[in-house]
């Protein structure tokens, strides 16, 4: 006997709902069967299947936190559960999901006007129509604060001016949100937009070496009318609006870089079990069995955080100091975990079907995202020590 899955090693499934374990069971079998046949070649093709949205769909995997607006229920654990299996089988289709329901439909339900929920949520959460989440620009990545999209107020409304960069399904989206400074009030505030309204474009980032099953692209807006009532209607700061939304969204990163390390996990022993070498398979050297170990200690933390975190937000005791902790550091340990899979499988380690190396370039991703490792770790340092040190340098 020998462990095969890392999830029973301290017994870390028990610490779920029975239901939601089983459904999680199901889940696993159904991706096995219907998407990670396919991965290597979207990932080499860098392309997002138009099948995506109903596989997902068909695997009923897409809702909102509650029964409403014609959604199903997904409870936070269970969410956490499906970018976990996901991410899994690979974390662009987990970073999918991630957009659409913890970014774009998220913000509509946390923020947006009863208007608002009933125009899109129905659609969002049955992916009849693909949303995009737009905060970050050329010049303002982790001073995401400072941004420099405008919102003017005009008769009926308001004109956007600017450009997003990095934006994940942008080019496959049918409404962004777009985050802008509205140049009243001076705060950043965040708007709806058709993506085929006048003054709208997107382009494509070519030539990405990560997450290559998501598209990511820059949105340009050129004097693009949103009628007012697009405006959310919550969140009209920074920190009330993009911010809480990024808080609830860091947590489940936590959750894929916990799926990636499962898959490493569960490859590599696969791997030294059966690859032979000075006639004794690799599993039976000590330093592979240390390598290995510390892949398997690193995932019994990093889910543990994430359970922990989730059990917090769902009890409306988590802040955006604890989220920005447990993203950060788990995707630390996550590269770590990631770079002993691919040592431990040597030259195939590098081989996509491995998939040790694909998890590697998409940890530096998820890693990057939702707020870089050093951004989390000044948030979390200014919470431990009650000083900050976000300072200008210059
Ligand atoms: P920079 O801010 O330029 O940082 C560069 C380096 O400097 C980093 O190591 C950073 O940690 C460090 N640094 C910066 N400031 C400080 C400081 N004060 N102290 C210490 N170190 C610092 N954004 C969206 O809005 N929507 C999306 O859907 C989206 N998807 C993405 C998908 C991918 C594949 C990628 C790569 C990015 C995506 N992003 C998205 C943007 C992402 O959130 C930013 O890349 C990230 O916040 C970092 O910003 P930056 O790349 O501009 O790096």
């Amino acid at each position: 006997p020998y462990v095969q899955d890392p999830i029973t090693f301290l017994h870390l499934d028990q610490l779920l709902p029975a239901e939601i374990n089983s459904r999680r069971a199901q889940l696993r079998a159904n991706l096995e069967t219907n998407l990670a046949p396919f991965v290597a070649e979207w990932y080499e093709k860098a392309e997002s299947p138009g099948i995506l949205a109903e596989k997902f769909r068909s695997l009923g995997i897409t809702g909102l936190s509650d029964e409403k607006y014609g959604c199903k229920k997904i409870s936070l654990m269970e969410k956490s559960l499906i970018l976990y299996e996901l991410a899994r089988i690979d974390c662009s289709l987990a970073t999918f999901y991630v957009v659409m329901f913890s970014l774009t439909a998220h913000t509509i339900e946390e923020l947006g006007t009863e208007e608002q929920k009933v125009k899109y949520l129905p659609k969002l959460c049955n992916l009849d129509m693909i949303g995009c989440w737009g905060l970050t620009e050329p010049d303002f990545g982790s001073d995401a604060s400072a941004l420099e999209t405008t919102a003017t107020p005009v008769k009926g409304g308001y004109v956007l001016n600017g450009v997003k960069r990095w934006i994940g399904n942008a080019i496959l989206s049918d409404i962004m949100i777009i985050f802008a400074r509205n140049i009243t009030t001076n705060h950043v505030e965040g708007f709806i937009v058709n993506s085929k309204s006048n003054g709208v474009s997107v382009e494509n980032i070519q030539r990405k070496l990560a997450l290559r099953i998501v598209q990511n692209g820059n949105i340009f807006l050129k004097d693009v009318f949103v009628p007012a009532n697009e405006r959310l209607g919550k969140g009209h700061t920074f920190a009330t609006g993009a911010n809480e939304i990024l808080e609830h969204s860091r947590m489940n990163i936590a959750w894929l870089a916990a799926g990636l390390i499962a898959g490493i996990y569960e490859n590599s022993i696969k791997y030294i079990r059966e690859r032979v070498q000075f006639r004794a398979p690799l599993a039976s050297f000590q330093l592979n069995q240390e390598k290995l170990v510390r892949i398997l200690a690193i995932y019994q933390a990093v889910f543990l955080m994430g359970w922990r975190v989730t059990n917090l937000l769902k009890q409306g005791k988590a802040n955006v100091a604890q989220a920005s902790l447990v993203k950060g550091w788990c995707t630390l340990v996550g590269r770590e975990a990631a770079k002993l899979g691919r040592e431990l499988m040597g030259g195939n380690g590098i081989l996509i079907d491995n998939y040790v190396m694909k998890a590697l370039v998409d940890m530096e991703v998820i890693y990057t995202y939702e707020g870089t490792y050093d951004i989390c770790a000044l948030i979390a340092g200014r919470a431990a020590t009650g000083v900050t040190a976000f300072k200008p340098g210059y």
